[in-house]
């Protein structure tokens, strides 16, 4: 196995599994439960590909969701005043309670 992209939000990793799978490529999300307050040494949620050998596709899947072309699910947001990263469904910060910006 190969991680290919780790990010702050299980939404993203859910997202670039949608897309590593689009490709017919498998894979497996790791620290699942970081939202259950059970986050593991290494933390974040990360996607990891079950066949080594498909590591280049895989990471140039990853890297096309990094810079923002994924439309399979909707974007996590980024806290203007302290830059918290957060998912979707939340409509403010809640580290220090800024409301979520308007989309560019
Ligand atoms: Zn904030």
């Amino acid at each position: 196995m190969k991680k290919v992209f780790t990010s702050c939000s299980l939404g993203d990793a859910y997202c670039v599994k949608a897309l590593l799978e689009a490709e017919g490529i498998s894979s497996m999300i790791r620290n699942e439960s970081l939202l259950q307050g059970q986050a593991t040494i290494d933390g974040h949620p990360s996607v990891w590909i079950l066949d080594d050998s498909l590591l280049d596709a895989a990471e140039s899947i990853a890297s096309r969701y990094g810079s923002g072309e994924c439309s399979s699910c909707e974007e996590s947001w980024k806290c203007p005043k302290c830059g918290e990263l957060h998912d979707p469904q939340f409509t403010t910060c809640w580290k220090c309670g800024a409301d979520r910006p308007e989309k560019q």
